[in-house]
């Protein structure tokens, strides 16, 4: 059952040890499909959007922009709830921080070397001091609209 789908934004604007934002992207790709198995416990069919090259929005002038994509996750067999759901939050920040994102010093929505949002998981709705479900700004952001719909589309695998 597809019931319940389940959609990751990333975005990078600052060189990590893997290279530029697209490089970190490329690299990252794999990693989040095996932290998915691992919390999942099962295997999953990711869809993933391009690369979108994007303009900062908020957070500090003259950052550099955004590289931008959205993957997309069917076939997860656990019902939603908020107690895994947190679970992969913290699997996604330990994976944030790999790649040397330091919440701690930064500015909000300043440069970062990757950042990883839960967008949605079904119709599950959190208001959890960690984790707001569905992501409460998704909506007004078209550098997550654009590619969230062309992993709906299922481009598998993305030709990037
Ligand atoms: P925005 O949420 O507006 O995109 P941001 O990504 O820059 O801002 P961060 O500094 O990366 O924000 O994260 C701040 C906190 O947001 C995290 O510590 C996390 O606990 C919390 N958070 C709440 N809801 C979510 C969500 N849906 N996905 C990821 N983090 C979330
Ligand atoms: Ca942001
Ligand atoms: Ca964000
Ligand atoms: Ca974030």
């Amino acid at each position: 059952m597809d019931n319940c789908p389940l959609a990751v934004a990333l975005g990078s604007n600052r060189p990590t040890r893997f290279g530029a934002p697209r490089s970190t992207l490329m690299a990252v790709r794999p990693l989040l499909e095996r932290c998915f198995a691992t919390w999942s416990g099962q295997e999953l069919r990711c869809s993933w959007s391009l690369l979108h090259y994007t303009a900062p929005v908020g957070g500090p002038p003259d950052q550099p922009p955004y590289c931008n994509a959205v993957m997309l996750v069917k076939g997860i067999k656990a019902q939603p709830n908020e107690a895994h759901a947190l679970e992969l939050l913290d699997a996604l920040q330990s994976l944030e921080h790999d790649f040397g994102r330091d919440r701690c010093a930064e500015q909000r929505w300043g440069p970062r070397p990757l950042d990883l949002d839960l967008l949605f998981w079904g119709e599950l709705r959190l208001e959890h001091p960690r984790l707001v479900l569905p992501h409460p700004r998704m909506h007004l952001r078209s550098f997550v609209l654009e590619p969230l719909l062309q992993a709906m589309q299922a481009i598998h695998p993305p030709c990037w």
